[in-house]
């Protein structure tokens, strides 16, 4: 059956439009390989109107209440869960995932605009006591200015909400790029936004080059803010690009998120959470368990109860009921991932199960698992962003934290484990921004999301969002 998908405008100023030379880029069905719909590509005429109007939105929308905003973005949090059903349609066409996954991700996205939208009305300031009778010393917020937000494919919606609420809750307004693979369901939800009354040049919506983009945005003085989610490579020109032009940074990045596994962890529970976490958006996923450190005397229990939990998944169209886990998003991601695991196998690593791309149409890679890993192998070193796990057996806690820290990266860990003082030791030893102990339990707004070293710096949950988009400012003044 063909669903119906829609082709996708830029958004300047209020007005969806198409760009100026009529430049379009495909957008594809992952799970069958075929064009399903056309996305406007912005060139310089458009940069230049969306910087124009973020600018004249900044004005107005700093000027709106906290309350005002708050009631806005809460009309906003309702209409995004009335469209749930249409959005996750287009997002599942686009992106691949399961409709299941695309609605939870839009329920999601509602709770994050209600959370930003209650938090905002809270970000206050405060009063200093002064050392002198008659002086206020006064720490105020304001926010920081129109902000350029950078946003990846693999939760087309969940990227860009997090960015645009805690921008609006802030009185920030805000240009995002969103993903030229997945356009359709991150403009339902500006469309929600706009609906709801947030003003024109408030939110702008643009897609074309995403070099071109970002130097343009990041380069030019009305951009006060850049927020960027996607690869530490990637992640890196921009931060730097910002750093030259002064501009505050918010870096969300690459993981290869260790697991560690003690023998006394309650294993079976362990694996069913592991593997459903695994195969959740078929691995592209930041903050994926990457790296299984399994002590010795549980690891081949541990290994057969999770390859059996592999083979065991359903793999299909996102579209179709039943389907566990969908397709990558495109040809490259799965070229990306078949190279990173046949050159583990050249060097000695043994496929448990999977190892393949399956046959037919659409971009689909069976859910792997791999032993016989040594640190040097490159998939031990680089995020495979796909559906892969690395089962590595550890002797002695020491070892499997001396391998949690081995690389640059600190996004997310997780451990399972049934002592709590060697929880207290991971919590206080594992380098990571978000460390989860005997359950799955990140990524929810209430709570911070970032990480340390190579996975970027800043927080997209928790108040600690809305600082990022916050300026700090000191009026201290004596009373005559
Ligand atoms: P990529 O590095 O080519 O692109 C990653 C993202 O950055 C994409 O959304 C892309 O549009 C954007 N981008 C690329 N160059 C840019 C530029 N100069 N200016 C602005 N944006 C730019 O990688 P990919 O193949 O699309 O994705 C795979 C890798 O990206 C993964 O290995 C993973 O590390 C990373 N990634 C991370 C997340 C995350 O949630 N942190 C999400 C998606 C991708």
């Amino acid at each position: 059956m063909m669903m119906f998908y829609p082709d996708t405008l830029l958004f300047i100023d209020g007005r969806w439009q198409a760009a100026s030379d009529g430049r379009t880029q495909d957008v594809v069905n992952p799970a069958t390989g075929q064009m399903i719909g056309k996305v406007a590509h912005a060139g310089q005429p458009e940069l230049a109107l969306a910087l124009a109007a973020a600018q004249r939105g900044f004005a107005v929308w700093s000027a709106t209440p906290a309350f005002r905003r708050y009631q806005i973005m809460r009309l906003a949090a309702t209409l995004v869960r009335e469209r749930t059903e249409e959005a996750a349609t287009c997002m599942s066409l686009e992106q691949g995932k399961p409709l299941a996954e695309a609605r939870a991700e839009m329920e999601a996205a509602a709770d994050v605009i209600d959370w930003m939208a209650e938090e905002g009305r809270r970000a206050y300031g405060r009063i200093v006591p002064a050392r002198f009778m008659g002086v206020t010393q006064s720490v105020i917020r304001t926010p920081v200015g129109p902000v350029a937000a950078f946003c990846p494919w693999n939760f087309p919606v969940n990227q860009v909400v997090r960015k645009v609420s805690a921008a609006l809750a802030t009185g920030c307004s805000i240009i995002v790029k969103a993903p030229e693979e997945t356009p359709a369901s991150p403009a339902m939800l500006i469309r929600a936004f706009s609906d709801a009354g947030v003003p024109p040049g408030v939110i702008g919506l643009v897609y074309g080059t995403p070099s071109e983009i970002s130097e343009t945005l990041i380069g030019d003085d009305i951009i006060r803010k850049v927020t960027f989610t996607g690869s530490t490579a990637v992640g890196k020109i921009l931060a730097s690009l910002a750093g030259a032009h002064m501009k505050r940074v918010t870096m969300e990045l690459g993981g290869h998120g260790p697991v560690i596994v003690t023998a006394d962890a309650d294993i079976v529970r362990a694996v069913s959470l592991l593997a459903a976490s695994k195969t959740r958006n078929a691995g592209q996923v930041c903050i994926s368990p990457t790296r299984f450190l399994i002590e010795k005397g549980v690891f081949e229990e541990f290994r057969s109860a999770y390859v059996a939990h592999m083979q065991a998944v359903t793999v299909g169209n996102g579209q179709h009921p039943g389907t566990q886990m969908g397709p990558v998003v495109s040809l490259r991601r799965l070229e990306s991932i078949e190279s990173l695991v046949s050159a583990a196998r050249d060097q000695g690593a043994k496929v448990e199960t999977g190892g393949v791309r399956l046959a037919g149409e659409g971009y689909f890679y069976a859910p792997t698992v791999l032993t016989g890993l040594t640190p040097d192998m490159r998939i031990m070193n680089e995020e495979p962003f796909g559906p892969i796990s690395l089962l590595c057996p550890f002797d002695s806690l020491e070892d499997a934290i001396t391998e949690a820290n081995r690389l640059p990266y600190g996004l997310a860990a997780y451990a399972f484990t049934g002592s709590g003082a060697t929880a207290a030791r991971l919590r206080d030893t594992v380098r990571t921004g978000m460390l989860t102990i005997n359950h799955i339990g990140l990524s929810l707004p209430e709570i911070p999301f970032g990480g340390l070293g190579d996975s970027g710096y800043g927080s997209e949950g928790g108040s600690e969002a809305l600082d990022a988009y916050l300026d700090t400012r000191l009026v201290t003044s004596m009373d005559y």
